[in-house]
């Protein structure tokens, strides 16, 4: 079948949910993705941040190799070794104490509701119900993770969603302590935010969040499940400020491309929880926690997370000169290898051209082209990313 078969049949048959780019990907090696024409595409998006060491990595084949040799599905009525040492390694990686697993990372959130709102019912506080995110959010699609996300185009649509939830200014403290109270039961927050835009958490809001939280008696949640594994160049991009939460979920990069969510949590939280009271038939499986525990173990190397921040530096470099080359781009934010240019021209209209320059780039709103290339990319890759970054925005100069 040819490319504009396919196009065809997934118009036919499959939700147009989705704005899809027009070709069809086949196979991947590195940071390289081809179409089923045979062109070359640099992923500077990892399949939103997912696979962070790549496509068609040795480290996870090998994973895979073993996995399938063991046991698929087990259910969570049974011990098994593979979610076992998931949980150990996760825990010594961090603050937590327990894990609980999930598939994705909007059941994460889930979950971290779900706990928050427990954890205050065993304090004997039964009314304390209050959930509070914050602008720019984005916890995911499920009805309560949406419920936390700020977005008004993904929110309307189902409304009403559940009650009790409020939203702050991201990065503005008095708007924070104007919205957290002694009803608070949890605040969510992402210590980097992804899809609102690429911007990190200033030192002062997040340290300002825990004092909050400690004095209203309220959990305090990071959501890493974009910023987390490496991506800002610590394992969880917390552990570059002095604060840690009660609660972090994790999601996307964890299974290297295999659907896998935590929620780390502290002993005082873990204790609230009783048998029965949360659950998943998939979750935590064998197959897809011997994968995840070996992208763990490799991306939480120290060598491997240094070069993360070199390269994370040499990227920020290069995009900063890519400002006086060109008249599309106002200024840059990120971190590690998490950058967001912010745009005077649409940023849809450079994702939608960057693949003609054989480039893969994603977006954070309407302003902010996002970047989040796999960690194993190379600086000989970056230069590349960059050249066709800069390829894309000339041409889209010429065009106006
Ligand atoms: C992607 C994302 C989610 C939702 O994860 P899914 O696996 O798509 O459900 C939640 N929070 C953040 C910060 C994300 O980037």
């Amino acid at each position: 079948m040819n490319t504009q078969e396919i196009i065809e049949l997934e118009k036919q048959y499959i939700m147009q949910t989705y704005k899809r780019a027009d070709f069809v990907l086949e196979r991947g090696e590195g940071v390289w993705l081809y179409d089923t024409v045979g062109r070359q595409y640099l992923d500077a998006g990892s399949g939103i941040a997912v696979n962070a060491l790549g496509h068609h990595s040795e480290v996870i084949s090998q994973a895979i190799k073993g996995a399938a040799e063991g046991l698929l599905h087990t259910a969570n009525l049974y011990y098994t070794v593979p979610q076992t040492l998931l949980a150990r390694d996760l825990c010594q990686s961090c603050f937590a104490d327990k894990v609980f697993f999930s598939n994705s990372g909007t059941e994460a959130n889930e979950g971290a509701f779900k706990f928050a709102r427990k954890w205050a019912k065993a304090q004997g506080n039964p009314t304390k119900t209050g959930l509070v995110a914050f602008s720019g959010s984005f916890h995911g699609r499920t009805m309560g993770a949406l419920a936390l996300t700020s977005t008004l185009k993904y929110r309307t649509p189902f409304e009403p969603l559940i009650g009790d939830t409020t939203f702050g200014e991201f990065n503005n403290l008095d708007s924070a302590k104007a919205v957290i109270n002694d009803h608070t039961c949890g605040v969510i927050v992402e210590p980097v935010q992804g899809e609102g835009g690429v911007t990190p958490s200033s030192p002062e809001f997040l340290a300002g969040l825990r004092e909050l939280c400690h004095r209203h008696n309220a959990l305090l949640i990071f959501d890493e499940i974009q910023c987390g594994m490496g991506r800002t160049g610590t394992l969880w991009a917390h552990q570059d400020y002095s604060v840690t939460p009660d609660i972090m979920t994790s999601a996307k990069s964890l299974g290297g491309g295999l659907p896998i969510g935590a929620i780390l949590v502290t002993e005082a939280v873990a204790q609230t929880l009783q048998a029965g009271e949360h659950g998943s038939t998939f979750a935590g499986g064998p197959f897809v926690c011997t994968v995840a525990h070996a992208v763990l173990n490799h991306i939480q190397r120290p060598e491997f997370l240094a070069e993360v921040q070199a390269k994370g530096a040499y990227l920020a470099e290069k995009l900063q000169n890519l400002i006086s080359r060109t008249s599309s781009i106002a200024s840059i934010r990120g971190k590690g290898l998490m950058w967001g240019l912010v745009c005077h021209i649409p940023a849809a209209e450079v994702m939608a051209a960057a693949p003609q320059h054989g480039l893969l780039v994603l977006v954070a709103g309407e302003k902010i082209v996002r970047l989040l290339p796999p960690l194993i990319i190379t600086e000989a890759e970056i230069d590349l990313l960059v050249e066709r970054l800069f390829n894309t925005l000339l041409w889209l100069e010429g065009q106006r």
